[in-house]
């Protein structure tokens, strides 16, 4: 099928969440066209990423060819800059993922079920005519009952409370050779962890960053990922990388990777409009505490697959026939991120000091690292009290703030568990007026000392 041809179902961006969704609206028999301005081999993400072990399973998309994964993780070590403090995670439920494997095999899966891919290819969405969407095709015209945006990251259009300083981190991941074995078993020593564990060095610019580093078992290859948040006097993601790679010669030439910006920003808006549905990072669909989008991205695609093949088929793509997308996603996905913002804003505004009582106390680690390392609500842990009353001198200046935080998770949890079932008209004004007052809330206990 030409692109000029009628199609049923348009998907802009043929990166994990596009391809997602192109696979599923195909196999349904819609007529799907998905472009992609990046050539076949560049497009969506080029980095090894972390998913939930479940997500497979749970997306039933059969089986998973072997090269798509990097490894599964082993354990997982949190500690600060200096190395005093520290928490393990045995096992952490998560597959380590080559995104340019997985991206190519959900292409390829997409194509046999018929879809169409255009790359080199860029996409702009026009006006709604009461049954169909305009589109360009590089310049070209033409008009599709559906539009599948799944373009990655951009600054949202109605900014709301938006800041990139506050609702954004950059973020970088590579692979690089070993050089020197012996200087990387060394390393492994000093910092006391084996092969194959992730150490997660917190706190490296502040509050809310991140210096990740895995060493191979096989002691050939060390895969680092780095984030922090977007303000003018932090290290960028790639700035920290490159410090850590000057301190450490033993690490050799970079293999693949990249970088770029993630939202972390609440999810107030909708993600439908007349003859549109929204997935991926476009939105913000990340879970928000450790920047995690690929395993939200594609289950949003399978939710919106599912709801928008049968308002094509039914003839109607209009947003409120669109809307139960919404509802499944932000009753499920969007209340799990939505009860993680209130901590995200509070840890980000953390001193390294503070982030390192939190880990001391056993209040960053435990089950609560666990179940936010599988994007699940964290349980009340009440294990860790024992340790955390040694920390109670360094902790009583936090503690109203803590105190808060788990509060208002709760409450915008159970808020997004109630997100209205009919839109865009009725309940949703007065659901978003309230979230966006919880998120308000949130965001404010980033900015108290
Ligand atoms: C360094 C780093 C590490 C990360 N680590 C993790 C991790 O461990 N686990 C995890 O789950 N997530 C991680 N993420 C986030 C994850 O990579 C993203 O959430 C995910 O790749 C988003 O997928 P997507 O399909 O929404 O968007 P993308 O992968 O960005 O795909 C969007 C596609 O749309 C195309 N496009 C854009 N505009 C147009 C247009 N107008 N016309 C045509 N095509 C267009 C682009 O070319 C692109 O190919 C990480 C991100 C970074 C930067």
């Amino acid at each position: 099928m030409r692109y000029g041809a009628p199609m049923d179902c348009l998907i802009i961006g043929a990166g994990s969440a596009g391809a997602t969704a192109a696979v599923y609206l195909a196999s349904k028999g819609l007529k799907v066209v998905v472009v992609d301005k990046r050539p076949r081999a560049r497009s969506g993400a080029r980095w090894i990423n972390g998913v939930e072990d479940t997500l497979f399973e749970e997306l039933d998309l059969g089986v998973v060819p072997e090269g798509v994964f990097a490894h599964t993780a082993r354990r997982f070590v949190i500690t600060t800059l200096e190395g005093s403090a520290r928490s393990v995670v045995e096992r952490p439920g998560t597959h380590a993922v080559h995104m340019r494997a997985l991206n190519k095999w959900l292409i390829e899966f997409a194509e046999r079920e018929g879809a169409t891919f255009r790359f080199e290819c860029e996409a702009a969405v026009g006006p709604w005519d009461g049954a169909e969407r305009e589109v360009t095709l590089n310049g070209r015209r033409s008009r599709v009952p559906l539009v599948i945006d799944a373009t990655g990251f951009r600054l949202p259009e109605d900014r709301g409370d938006f800041s990139p300083q506050h609702d954004a981190c950059t973020a970088y991941q590579a692979t690089y050779r070993i050089d020197d074995r012996a200087a990387a078993g060394r390393w492994l020593e000093k910092k006391r962890i084996e092969p194959g564990d992730t150490l997660s060095i917190a706190s490296v610019e502040g509050g809310w960053s991140v210096l990740n580093v895995m060493v191979d078992p096989r002691l050939e290859t060390v895969e680092v990922l780095t984030g922090t948040m977007f303000r003018e006097h932090l290290r960028t993601g790639v700035q920290v990388a490159r410090d850590f790679l000057r301190e450490n010669p033993w690490i050799g030439k970079r293999r693949y990777g990249g970088g770029r910006m993630i939202p972390l920003r609440p999810l107030t808006e909708s993600f439908v409009d007349d003859g549109m549905m929204y997935v991926g990072d476009c939105v913000g669909q990340v879970f928000p505490q450790h920047g995690s989008g690929v395993a939200a991205g594609m289950r949003a695609a399978a939710m919106a697959a599912e709801v928008g093949a049968a308002a094509v088929q039914l003839g109607d793509t209009r947003a409120s026939n669109l809307w139960s997308y919404n509802s499944d996603w932000q009753r499920t996905r969007g209340a799990v991120h939505a009860f993680y913002q209130p901590i995200r804003y509070v840890t980000s505004s953390f001193t390294p000091e503070q982030s390192r009582a939190m880990i001391s106390a056993g209040l960053i680690g435990g089950k609560g690292l666990r179940a936010a390392l599988a994007a699940e609500v964290a349980p009340v842990d009440l294990s860790v009290l024992p340790r955390a009353v040694l920390h109670v001198a360094e902790l009583a200046p936090m503690l109203p703030r803590l105190i808060s935080t788990l509060g208002l998770s709760q409450g915008v949890y159970r808020h997004y568990r109630s997100y209205p079932k009919r839109g865009p008209v009725g309940d949703y004004d007065a659901w978003l007026s309230r979230a966006r007052m919880l998120m308000r809330q949130a965001r404010n206990l980033s900015l108290e000392p």
